[in-house]
């Protein structure tokens, strides 16, 4: 069976930390639109470089090059038992262009969490340019300041962690990403999460979800 999941949830959530844990229970890739442009900016290329400003100011980078980047990901052999969709789609216009692509998806986990708390979190994350691991200063604290705990590389504070990038993305996240939740659910394949309690909590309460579900989604 093939297990195509979809995070969705406002930025700070924890969609990054529970696909990257996720992708190792289950033993899918994790493909993160966030990821993938972070790291063709540090490789220079123009798609990196034109990404960059509207990143670094919290921006959405414009649809057709994030739905490229995501359809040309989905053509690599490592997709073939599923996949999980981390930062994409984003907006209906992509959630439309992934299914006339043929992609269907089997479930999309929606992770909860009030904007208070969200604000809240997102002062104090740091994340690893190296591997993708994600800490926190006070929820989550790697076990050396600032090394992270996976693979030794010295741990970053991304620009668009400041708490005023953050509200703007917050608001993109409201009015752009938010009725994604009504675009799936009418294809009843939404599942909502609870967000708040620990990581290792969180991430039980997706588990179950996915070896739950029925395997006959709907098609996108
Ligand atoms: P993330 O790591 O998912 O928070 O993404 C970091 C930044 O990359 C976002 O603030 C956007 O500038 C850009 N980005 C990532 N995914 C998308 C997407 N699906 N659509 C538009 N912009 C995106």
């Amino acid at each position: 069976m093939r297990t195509r999941l979809m995070m969705l949830g406002p930025p700070g959530a924890g969609k990054g930390t529970q696909s990257h844990r996720l992708s190792e229970v289950f033993g899918l890739p994790q493909i993160s639109t966030g990821d993938m442009l972070r790291a063709a900016r540090k490789a220079g290329t123009p798609l990196g470089l034109a990404a960059a400003t509207a990143m670094d100011s919290g921006k959405f980078v414009p649809d057709e090059v994030v739905v490229g980047i995501v359809k040309e990901r989905l053509t690599l052999p490592d997709v073939q038992h599923g996949f999980i969709l981390d930062g994409f789609p984003r907006t209906v216009v992509q959630a439309e262009a992934l299914a006339e692509a043929g992609v269907v998806l089997d479930a999309v986990i929606n992770i909860v969490v009030a904007d208070e708390e969200l604000v809240e979190r997102i002062t104090g994350r740091c994340t690893c340019p190296g591997c993708g691991s994600a800490f926190h200063t006070r929820y989550h604290p790697p076990t050396t300041e600032g090394v992270c705990d996976d693979c030794g590389t010295e741990l970053v504070v991304r620009p668009d962690d400041t708490a005023e990038v953050f509200i703007g993305r917050l608001a993109d996240y409201w009015a752009k990403t938010s009725p994604l939740v009504a675009f799936y659910t009418q294809r009843g394949i939404v599942h909502t999460v609870d967000g708040i309690g620990g990581l290792e909590a969180v991430q039980e309460r997706i588990r179950v979800i996915v070896e739950g579900r029925d395997s006959s989604p709907l098609t996108v």
